[in-house]
């Protein structure tokens, strides 16, 4: 599903933000990447979503070679993907529910599949008495269920989440990391890249520790373990 092999990223052809970093993510896993400020998360966000090309090293996501991928096929390769951001990104002129059927929209559904699909997926993410309140009348926990949903909406086989606890509450943190861990329940591979230690901590599973660019850990620590730096 995603396959890092022998991955190095400049900027400027200056800055070695990613240092040949390996790593795979398998259909069906829950990953958490989690690394300090600095040590290279946003730089793996950008070359996921191909808002970055490696400078050396390969990158496959989803099927997609996205070293070889060309310009057009790149908005194709991103509807497979959802995506969550630390700051919900949603559109503040639409209601919960046109936010989430906005990403079904842009896909040709029909009236009649959004009509079914989109009170579907709240009711999962448990925003049904949500959906005519606008993104500025409900909480940050529940902005980022909302997005959660629509990331969700497409049924992607891959979600990419970006900091997606660092703007809410601590306690609804572990919320939306359980909701995470459902969804991925139910097959969908989930790749979560985080800051926080002490959270990927309390749940463990798999973890990449990532520092200055490289991988210093990657296994599998039970809930409440630790990780330690190779
Ligand atoms: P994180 O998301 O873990 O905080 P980043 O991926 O943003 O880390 O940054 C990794 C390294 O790359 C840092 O040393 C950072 O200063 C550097 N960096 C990030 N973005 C740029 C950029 N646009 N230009 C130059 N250096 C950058």
């Amino acid at each position: 599903m995603i396959d890092l092999i022998d991955v190095s990223l400049k900027y400027d052809n200056q800055t070695t933000a990613i240092d040949d970093i390996n790593f795979k993510v398998d259909d069906g896993e829950f990953v958490f990447i989690v690394g300090s400020s600095g040590a290279g998360k946003s730089s793996i966000i950008k070359l996921l979503l191909r808002e970055r090309v490696a400078n050396s090293g390969t990158v496959l996501v989803n099927g997609y070679n996205l070293n070889r991928i060309k310009k057009r096929k790149i908005p194709e390769f991103r509807r497979k993907l959802g995506v969550v951001f630390q700051d919900f990104r949603l559109i503040p002129t639409l209601n919960v529910f046109d936010n989430v059927a906005f990403s079904l929209r842009v896909t040709d559904a029909s009236n009649r599949y959004i009509r079914s699909r989109v009170p579907y997926i709240l009711n999962l993410m448990g925003l049904s008495n949500k959906a005519k309140r606008f993104p500025h009348e409900i909480s940050g926990g529940e902005q980022q269920r909302v997005a959660l949903a629509r990331a969700l909406v497409n049924d992607p086989p891959l979600i990419i989440a970006d900091e997606p606890t660092g703007n809410i509450d601590p306690e609804l943190s572990y919320e939306i990391v359980e909701l995470l861990q459902g969804i991925n329940e139910c097959g969908t591979t989930i790749v979560m890249v985080t800051h926080e230690h002490e959270l990927v901590r309390d749940f463990g599973g798999r973890i990449v520790n990532i520092e200055h660019g490289r991988v210093v850990f990657d296994g599998i620590v039970p809930a409440g373990g630790h990780y330690e730096s190779k």
